[in-house]
């Protein structure tokens, strides 16, 4: 996929770190898999994987959990 960022690189498959942060809770998933751009380094997240995110961040606020780190599991 062309990076539509800089327009110049490529995204190649990799994995990123994602920091959420809801009112009190902070949570920090490990091993997100993204496409990451190989010019400007620009992560694209799939939508799937950003709502599993999100679902995420919502049950862990649910339960007052403050700060967390996680691996995300695909
Ligand atoms: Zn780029």
């Amino acid at each position: 996929m062309k990076c539509a960022i800089c327009r110049n690189g490529n995204t190649e498959k990799g994995f990123t770190t994602v920091v959420l942060e809801r009112d009190k809770t902070i949570l920090i998933f490990k091993r997100v898999p993204a496409n990451i751009c190989n010019n400007c380094g620009e992560e694209y997240i799939s939508s799937d994987v950003n709502r599993k995110l999100l679902n995420f961040a919502r049950d862990e606020k649910n339960r007052g959990i403050t700060l967390e780190l996680l691996e995300f599991a695909a």
